[in-house]
């Protein structure tokens, strides 16, 4: 039986519901692109999923629940730390990204669950934002969203492609402070000491795991040196 949800309302909407927005599950890539709603570290991770017809047909739920350890919406999820509505015919719960994607295109949710919308935090008018993705060879890519607030207090940084499921860097505030003080190019030992570890992938015909660890440093760095160039914008402010 092949169902399709493409034309239920409920799973058709975007909206701010309280600190959160509310993406529909039928609500395609391209729209959530193109809305004024959607936090710009969204809109930009979007600009590199597939291409505009892939974004025209593909939709926030199909990717989420698809779980491709590669993908670059679970990973901006992560790092915002949204969850995910799931319905069952007597129930619903939420679960939050960090729970939800358990291995490669595996998810905790249940064959009789339908994921009803994505709710992702908006982020503070002043936090900072960066997403970056390098991708040297296709299919071989790796993306590093990161989020700071103002003071730098709060950190967030997550990777996909380096292991089965997207993944948070531990200690992320203490890695931007190190950053911050010595220069992207001095602290490169201790951004590879922090992602390093968390590369695990399985052998495959696209790029080694050496190669993925040299794709998830400098998508790092690349991240961690924007939030830090954003910050000049902040003192400047
Ligand atoms: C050429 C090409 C390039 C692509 N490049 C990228 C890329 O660079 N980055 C990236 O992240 N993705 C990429 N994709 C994947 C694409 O963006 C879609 O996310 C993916 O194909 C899922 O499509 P869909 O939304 O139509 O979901 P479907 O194909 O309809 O569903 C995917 C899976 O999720 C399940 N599912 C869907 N919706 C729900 C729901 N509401 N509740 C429960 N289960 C559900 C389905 O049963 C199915 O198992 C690419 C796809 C193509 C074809």
């Amino acid at each position: 039986v092949v169902l399709s949800i493409g034309r239920v309302p409920e799973l058709s909407v975007i909206e701010l519901a309280g600190p959160e927005l509310r993406l529909g599950a039928a609500v395609t890539q391209r729209t959530v692109q193109r809305s004024a709603l959607a936090p710009p570290v969204l809109r930009e991770a979007l600009d590199h999923v597939g291409h505009v017809p892939t974004r025209n047909r593909g939709t926030v739920g199909g990717s989420v629940a698809f779980a491709d350890p590669t993908a670059e919406l679970p990973a901006v999820l992560l790092a915002l730390g949204g969850s995910v509505r799931l319905r069952h015919r007597a129930a619903e719960r939420v679960v939050p990204a960090a729970e939800l994607f358990t291995g490669p295109f595996r998810t905790a949710m249940r064959p009789d669950e339908l994921l009803i919308d994505v709710l992702v935090p908006v982020p503070a008018r002043n936090d900072r934002w960066a997403f970056e993705q390098r991708h040297f060879r296709r299919h071989a890519k790796v993306c590093a969203v990161a989020g700071a607030a103002e003071d730098r207090s709060t950190v967030s940084l997550a990777l996909a492609g380096v292991t089965d499921t997207p993944v948070l860097v531990p200690d992320a505030v203490a890695l931007l402070h190190r950053v911050a003080e010595v220069g992207i190019d001095r602290a490169r030992a201790d951004v590879a000491d922090a992602v390093v570890g968390l590369v695990t992938p399985n052998a495959d015909p696209y790029g080694s795991t050496a190669y993925r660890r040299r794709l998830a440093v400098e998508a790092t760095s690349a991240a961690l040196r924007r939030l830090l160039h954003a910050a000049r914008g902040w003192a400047a402010a």
